[in-house]
């Protein structure tokens, strides 16, 4: 384990957002966590939990405990003829782990590829991309107790996966530190790729679908995001800072009377999802500085970006910007995805 008093953050949130931790501790097993509480001056202090922060913006220092999980082996729990289960430390980067899997020949988190942040965070996040969720892959979660260090271990539905969330994100958000999480990976033969993702599908046409691998699937969503994305060791971001809205049928009828090339996407209970981006280019945001530091990319308008040498305050500031202008042209409030720490 390892502890620093006054520590910069400033490598440790793809924002690059400059920001003091009162203590930042990286932890690797339970007993960590039975140390920092005996220790009262710790103890007295709020904790937060962080993985690499790709999901962040700080917007002040932080007068706080700030804890990250290093532990970062994978083990192999069990195998049958057409499945692997693989249980895999908090610790570990997210990428690293999709590139295990493509160079074993496995099936199941190849659509996520190039997501920023750790394996901790996957089943807090819920994150998904191109078709797939974490929650189709993860078969338990085990978590440590932030106060005990009391070990839990969490089934698929105990959960309560949902778009972007979990109980993790809910009900015990740094409460419960994730400390390993069990997936369960389809082997080459026994598999398929999901091509779920009509872009993706597009993307993939000149292949037959026998012909497909999770290493070629991996290899077109890396050139895809690259493309579409801005690399946050060049600028700083949080990938997409809005999630996209969903509206009723009636709003949205009223809507497209107005605007007739609105996007939209039919959820399952028959409301309207609208991609944020196409609203916030339409507000006029897409590649718009709000000053030198901060603005928005000109790859993609979902992309809150730091030129520089941005605050958290900057970064606040033009997301509350663009959410007024969009609501003042469509009546949408933009919800962020993106957690402000304050
Ligand atoms: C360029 C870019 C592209 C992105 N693209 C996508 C995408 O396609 N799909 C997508 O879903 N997301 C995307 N994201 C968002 C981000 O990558 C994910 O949310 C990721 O899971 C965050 O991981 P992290 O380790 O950085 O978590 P953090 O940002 O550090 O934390 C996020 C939340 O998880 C909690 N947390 C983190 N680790 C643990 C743990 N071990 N135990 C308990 N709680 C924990 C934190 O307290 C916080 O509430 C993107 C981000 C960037 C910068």
């Amino acid at each position: 384990m390892r502890i620093q008093a006054n520590y910069s953050l400033k490598h440790h949130n793809t924002f690059q957002i400059d920001v003091k931790a009162q203590y930042f501790a990286e932890i690797e097993k339970q007993s960590d966590i039975i140390v920092l509480r005996s220790d009262l001056k710790l103890a007295a202090l709020p904790w937060i939990i962080i993985g690499s922060a790709s999901n962040l913006v700080f917007k002040n220092d932080l007068e706080k405990v700030v804890i990250s999980c290093r532990y970062n082996k994978i083990k192999v729990v069990k195998e049958d003829d057409e499945n692997i289960w693989i249980s895999v430390g908090a610790g570990m980067e997210w990428h690293k782990l999709v590139e295990y899997t493509v160079d074993n020949n496995l099936w199941g988190l190849e659509n996520l590829a190039l997501i920023p942040g750790t394996v901790g965070a996957a089943p807090v996040q819920n994150i998904g991309a191109y078709g797939a969720e974490a929650q189709d892959s993860v078969t338990r979660v085990q978590t440590l107790n932030m106060f005990t260090g009391e070990r839990t271990e969490f089934r698929n539905s105990d959960c309560q996966f949902a778009y972007r969330s979990s109980i993790f994100k809910t009900n015990f958000e740094n409460k419960l530190l994730v400390h390993r999480v069990t997936f369960r990976l389809t082997k080459l033969k026994a598999g398929h790729a999901n091509l779920y993702y009509e872009p993706l599908k597009e993307a993939l046409k000149a292949y037959k679908k026998t012909e497909l691998t999770p290493k070629i699937i991996f290899d077109t969503i890396v050139a895809i995001r690259q493309r579409k994305l801005p690399d946050p060791k060049v600028y700083g971001n949080a990938g997409s800072f809005f999630k996209n809205p969903i509206v009723s049928r009636d709003y949205f009828d009223k809507l497209s009377e107005k605007f007739g090339d609105i996007p939209y996407h039919k959820t399952i209970d028959k409301n309207y999802k609208i991609p944020a981006a196409w609203l916030i280019e339409s507000a006029g945001w897409k590649g718009k500085k709000l000053n030198k530091h901060v603005g928005v990319s000109a790859k993609h308008a979902l992309v809150l970006v730091n030129y520089g040498e941005a605050k958290g305050e900057d970064i606040v500031k033009l997301a509350c910007k663009i959410q007024e202008d969009v609501d003042h042209k469509f009546g949408i409030h933009l919800e962020q995805e993106v957690i402000i720490v304050k």
